[in-house]
């Protein structure tokens, strides 16, 4: 590539060219303009240098954009908005994915974050007992409801599930061996995989069985001196259909007494029985057949906020205690306050203060009906003539790596917009925070996972996208 010279490019400008660059505003005076006078100068400098540079290359490569300093000030003034504008804002979820972890998983509840905003914002007792006015423990809160719900010794709360198999890990197999079967080396949202987890733990993985089997014998002879642990992980994002075999709990559980080994479930979502979800047991169910450990995640099918929670034997929950990686797992007090309130929730069958269970439990006939009125919302508002809306059966998911075999039959709408194709009209949604699937052309709205107000908002949304469009 040739190099041009400052001077040499001067020569060969275009007298209107030297004109437009003449015009380009100063930096102080865009500093000072009243559009601009507002914004912090740290913030605002950067991007008045940028603008104008590309102001330079624009007229150099021969555009002819505006001098007026005003158009520039505003200009300028919009991209800093922009720039300021929260990345993380709210949305609507159309997709009919419950748990849906790009969307943030589990929604909470007016009524659950009422009861801990009080706690929230005040200081509290997180690790102080009041009695012995001394240092407590944060664990405590809500280790005896869980014990007592599950029918457990003990509890412990992690960050998240990926925390509780890292501890458990860590704690009981650091340069041992653990046993799996090859069909649960899972890889959950691109981050979180078995082997890798493993690795990190400083485990040695002992894979056994065949992607699609896995006898009880696979497990007992790859027992050894090194071993410490047989670990069932849940196939929570994929389903083998066919010749399939894996071992029950019961199984792995009386083999592992049988040995003196430690047996560690990763049931992934967990659920505490309110769904019935064929083939799935509950965390009770499990828990009735003693393992040593077992863990789930918190914003999963329980509903409630992110966290590991990890149940079983007590004396191996003191030992997860006394690791030192816990300190850095730390589950925080938002989290444990909102697992309380959630445990009370289950507890007081008061079903509808969890909405991931809520929108799971909606019966068939209030989504359609869901379905029918937000279409004569549709109908009633201006855009009638500008999409086509009907009601169909749909089938939802769980999502969230949950139970990736179930479907919910559902409800919902497909709309065809009769001035935009489906791609470019669910990005135009998407934008405005409407959340949707297109299928054959057409975008979907899952009734499901709406929440209370949602339908009106999707009107606003439907009514700005397809006013753009106007003739
Ligand atoms: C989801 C999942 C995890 C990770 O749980 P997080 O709460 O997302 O950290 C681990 N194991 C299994 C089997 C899972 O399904």
């Amino acid at each position: 590539m040739q190099h041009i010279s400052k001077d040499t490019r001067q020569d060969i400008l275009q007298p209107t060219q030297k004109a437009l660059l003449r015009h380009i505003p100063k930096v102080d005076t865009l500093l000072a303009h009243a559009d601009l006078q507002d914004f912090d100068k740290a913030f605002i400098l950067p991007l008045i240098y940028e603008y104008l540079q590309a102001l330079r290359d624009s007229i150099l490569q021969g555009a002819k954009p505006s001098t007026d300093i005003n158009t520039h000030a505003k200009n300028i003034k919009s991209q800093a908005l922009q720039a300021q504008a929260p990345t993380m804002q709210s949305v609507i979820n159309a997709t009919g994915v419950v748990i849906h972890t790009n969307l943030g998983r589990s929604v909470f509840s007016q009524e659950i974050m009422e009861q801990i905003t009080p706690l929230l914002t005040a200081y509290n007792t997180l690790e102080y007992d009041l009695h012995k006015g001394k240092r407590g423990e944060r664990y405590i809160h809500a280790t005896q409801i869980l014990a007592q719900m599950f029918g457990v010794e003990s509890a412990l709360l992690v960050n998240n599930n990926a925390a509780s198999v890292l501890l458990i890990l860590n704690t009981f197999a650091k340069d041992k061996e653990v046993i799996i079967s090859r069909g649960e080396l899972v890889e959950i949202g691109g981050s979180f995989r078995i082997p890798e987890v493993m690795k990190s733990a400083s485990s040695i993985l002992c894979e056994v069985g065949a992607t699609n089997k896995t006898h009880l014998h696979d497990y007992e002879n790859a027992i050894n001196e090194k071993t410490a642990m047989i670990m069932k992980a849940h196939q929570s994002n994929f389903k083998q259909v066919g010749f399939t075999k894996d071992c029950h709990i019961k199984e792995l559980i009386t083999l592992a007494k049988k040995h003196n080994l430690i047996d560690y479930f990763d049931l992934g979502s967990g659920h505490c029985g309110i769904l019935s979800l064929k083939d799935e047991p509950s965390v009770s169910e499990i828990c009735k057949y003693k393992p040593s450990l077992l863990s789930f995640s918190g914003d999963k099918l329980f509903g409630g906020p992110q966290l590991g929670i990890i149940l079983g034997k007590k004396e191996l929950i003191e030992q997860l205690k006394a690791n030192q990686l816990l300190r850095a797992l730390r589950v925080d007090k938002f989290s444990i306050l909102a697992l309380i309130a959630t445990l009370q929730a289950y507890r007081d069958k008061a079903y509808h203060k969890i909405p991931t269970l809520n929108m799971l439990l909606i019966p068939l006939e209030k989504l359609e009906s869901k379905a029918r009125h937000l279409q004569s919302l549709i109908a009633q508002s201006c855009m009638s003539q500008k999409v086509q809306v009907e009601v169909l059966r749909l089938s939802s998911l769980a999502g969230g790596g949950s139970v990736p075999h179930i479907e919910f039959e559902s409800w919902g709408l497909s709309l065809q917009s009769k001035i935009l194709n489906a791609k470019a009209f669910e990005e135009k949604l998407r934008l405005q925070g409407l959340i949707t699937c297109i299928q054959r052309d057409k975008i979907l709205l899952d009734m499901r996972t709406l929440l209370p107000h949602d339908e009106e908002k999707i009107v606003m949304i439907l009514e700005s996208v397809l006013g753009q469009g106007n003739d």
